[in-house]
């Protein structure tokens, strides 16, 4: 760690005030850029065309134009209305003139421009064109004088004929101004000036250039190829910076000790045996072999670290569940995190009903060895709450469901061996961290998420998490059909109601997703804005814009949770069924108890918001019908309508749709009708969306350090940079011989941290 300390980071951390002035920095700290290295990473979002020349009779408001031309004259001014000097220089191409403009502080810091900008000499000129007192103008344009800056004409349109940068800027600090910065920092720099994360050797044999080289040619590129390379290579340095932070976490974590929890002995008595031999099915090949690669790892004394993906109903819980059991009869306890009351809930009651007698230990008439689930979320009773905080710490729960109520600081757990989180979205690695810290020893960790992860994203998000995937679904699964009912179409609508009374009347029951709450009225009544009134989980539901241009204010109004439950009890096709509603802003026990309701058959349709999306399961539910289908999610669709078909009939899942035929958003529909493969509809999903919404604020933070990488387009430099990264830590976990790499991994913690601070 001898190189932490004052780690070399060349001239990037010097202020720009001081390379810059004290006059041109101010602007830039606006942007977030104070010291040389944000000005070098602050790179073109993209280049413009340089053009042809432009003719200086067609010289447009407005317009960035390169015009060669003569000097016909040039004065240096002292300003009297405000301090200050002034450069004026005329420049004509014999027909038509144009004004050059420069303004100083000091005559004296005109002097080079005048020396240039001789009378007669011939140069080619850049810059905007602006109109003062009726005469067409470029105020401080770049230029380049033949026989100056370039030996002749040629080459003058050489220099003119580079790509042009285009910054990401403001109206107060325009692109030029910061082209102009970064030349003025970039061209004194030499190769010691500048720090390479990568390492010499990595380098080296991949063929990439040196970083400050990469940082000329991303700034002031020659030509389109230039710029290419150079952002390939930028690209590559992000992902081998952020996999070399994440196989240093891996390498940490491994090294960390954490309790051994190895499965019983056969013949042994043990509650994971019992419930093998009582389990009414048989695992099917996927379970068996994920679950002996985490027994494996709980026997070790380094804490799993493992994410289990597998579509929904793919049978996540039994693996955790048998996960959970082996720690329990190790003498362990694990704890199980699900993302809303209502899947605690569920999870807690699907884990007893597995477990059966097994689930009574200590009870009368329960298993002799058995143990207990005990469910502890933020809003149960006092004493019921007291209970369970009891369990935990005693021991006497060998199974802790719960919320994030679990992360709380009066939770105490006698030994803690194993987390579990059941879908990812909501647990950060700060929230982990809370977790584990609550161990003796770090706590193993099996993540599960039902949303198929492309591989890249797992590799960024996840990256300090091994993976496992099930790919089989449980035989005797009927599966989903799934179509697109157009909106506009009451005969359609017609038919999906007789269709969900035929399904009721034969036993089965039946979903109906709004993406809202309430109806409009009620919202501008209760002063609530749209966005609050989605539900109490934001963060799952991703609508979006419908067709993709923007308007989505020009739509129809969302279809509401409490209207459709309203206009589907006056349906004639649903006469006598009992509609019930479940959605976030519903107290927990009458969140329970729809639920609840719904799983009895007491209540057959169920109009809801997407609080079911994640692990509730109800086997006799058969179809869903989902509104403004075309405005959710492709990934949250398909998850959606997971819901149905687990059991042995078939599911339906019928989506209605108010995207014009033709249109993107009618397009992702269709998609989400012909396809079931979810890694399929999440690739598609991420194609559409924004790099900020797939690194959500929640999952890390990282992508404050994710300027150009793209986390699908670039799948092969992740998988390269993480191949790399991985041998360089591997071989140096402290990267005690990597200073370089080791001060950029600290940046972009520092940057991590202080986006979370903000956050919090
Ligand atoms: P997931 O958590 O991946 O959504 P679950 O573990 O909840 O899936 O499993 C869905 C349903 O399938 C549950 O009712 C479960 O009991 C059942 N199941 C799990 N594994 C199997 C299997 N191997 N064979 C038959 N049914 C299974
Ligand atoms: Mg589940």
């Amino acid at each position: 760690m001898s190189a932490q300390e004052g780690a070399p980071r060349g001239r990037e951390d010097e202020p720009l005030s001081k390379v810059i002035g004290t006059r041109s920095a101010p602007p830039l700290a606006k942007l977030g850029l104070e010291t040389v290295g944000d000005l070098l990473r602050h790179y073109p979002r993209r280049y413009g065309d340089p053009g042809t020349l432009t003719d200086m009779d067609r010289l447009a408001l407005g317009e960035h134009v390169t015009v060669m031309a003569r000097v016909s004259r040039a004065t240096v001014r002292t300003m009297r209305a405000r301090s200050g000097a002034m450069l004026q220089a005329v420049v004509t191409d014999g027909h038509h003139e144009l004004a050059l403009t420069f303004f100083a502080k000091r005559p004296g810091a005109l002097r080079p421009h005048e020396d240039k900008l001789r009378p007669e000499r011939v140069g080619l000129f850049t810059g905007v064109v602006s109109e003062y007192r009726g005469t067409r103008q470029l105020t401080h344009p770049d230029y380049v004088m033949v026989g100056v800056d370039a030996d002749d004409a040629e080459s003058a349109m050489f220099e003119a004929s580079r790509p042009i940068p285009i910054y990401p800027a403001s109206s107060a600090v325009p692109s030029w101004r910061i082209q102009r910065a970064v030349r003025t920092v970039l061209d004194p720099l030499t190769d010691d000036d500048v720090t390479d994360p990568v390492p010499f050797e990595v380098r080296a044999r991949l063929g990439l250039a040196g970083r400050l080289d990469t940082l000329r040619s991303v700034h002031r590129p020659a030509d389109q190829r230039e710029w290419q390379r150079a952002r390939d290579r930028l690209r590559f340095e992000e992902a081998f910076v952020l996999q070399a932070a994440l196989a240093q976490r891996r390498v940490r974590a491994a090294a960390q000790d954490a309790t051994a929890r190895p499965p019983r002995a056969a013949g042994e008595a043990s509650v994971l045996a019992d419930f093998d031999a009582a389990l009414p099915f048989t695992l099917t090949d996927g379970q068996r072999s994920v679950g002996e690669d985490v027994a494996r790892e709980l026997a070790e004394p380094r804490p799993m670290q493992r994410l289990l993906q597998g579509e929904v109903g793919s049978g996540k819980t039994v693996v955790a569940l048998r996960a959970m059991l082996q720690v329990v009869d190790a003498g362990g306890q694990a704890a199980l995190l699900a993302p809303t009351e209502v899947l605690a809930a569920q999870h807690a009651r699907t884990l007893r009903q597995l477990l059966g007698p097994l689930a009574e230990g200590g009870l009368l008439g329960g298993a002799e060895h058995g143990t207990r689930v005990a469910l502890l979320t933020g809003s149960l009773p006092a004493a019921a709450r007291k209970a369970a905080l009891l369990q935990a710490a005693s021991g006497e729960a060998g199974i802790v469901v719960g919320t994030h109520a679990l992360l709380g600081e009066q939770v105490q757990f006698a030994d803690l061996g194993l987390v579990v989180v059941d879908e990812q979205h909501r647990f950060g690695v700060e929230q982990r961290d809370a977790l584990r810290a609550k161990g003796r020893t770090a706590p193993h960790l099996l993540v599960m998420t039902a949303t198929p992860i492309p591989r890249t994203v797992a590799m960024t998000v996840f990256g300090d998490l091994e993976t496992s995937s099930l790919t089989q679904v449980p035989a005797g699964r009927a599966g989903v059909t799934s179509h697109v009912v157009p909106a506009g179409n009451p005969r359609w609508l017609e038919r999906t109601w007789a269709r969900v009374r035929e399904e009721v009347d034969s036993g089965h029951r039946v979903y109906v997703v709004c993406p809202r709450i309430h109806p409009d009225a009620d919202l501008a009544a209760a002063g609530q804005s749209p966005s609050k009134d989605f539900d109490d989980v934001p963060d799952l539901l991703e609508l979006v814009d419908g067709d993709g241009t923007g308007q989505a204010g020009e739509r129809a109004p969302l279809r509401a949770v409490l209207e459709v439950a309203d206009m589907l009890r006056e349906t004639p096709q649903l006469a006598g069924l009992e509609v019930g509603v479940l959605h976030g802003q519903m107290a927990p026990a009458d969140k329970e108890s729809a639920m609840a309701r719904f799983t009895t058959g007491e209540v057959q349709v169920l109009v809801s918001t997407t609080v079911i999306e994640v692990g509730v399961d109800v086997p006799e539910a058969t179809v869903m019908v989902v509104f403004d289908a075309d405005r959710f999610g492709l990934s949250q669709l398909h998850q959606l309508r997971g819901r149905v078909g687990r059991g042995s009939a078939p599911g339906l899942c019928l989506l209605v749709s108010t995207a014009q035929p033709g249109t993107p958003a009618a397009a992702r529909v269709e998609a989400l009708a012909e396809t079931t493969d979810g890694f399929r509809l999440a690739t598609l999903d991420l194609e559409l969306r924004s790099e900020g919404d797939v690194l959500g604020a929640a999952q890390s933070g990282r992508s404050s350090s994710l300027r150009l990488l793209r986390v699908v387009q670039d799948a092969d430099v992740i998988s390269q940079a993480r191949h790399e990264a991985s041998a360089v830590v591997e071989s140096d976990p402290d990267l005690d011989f990597q200073p370089e790499l080791q001060a950029a991994i600290a940046a972009q913690l520092d940057d991590e941290q202080e986006e979370f601070l903000e956050r919090a």
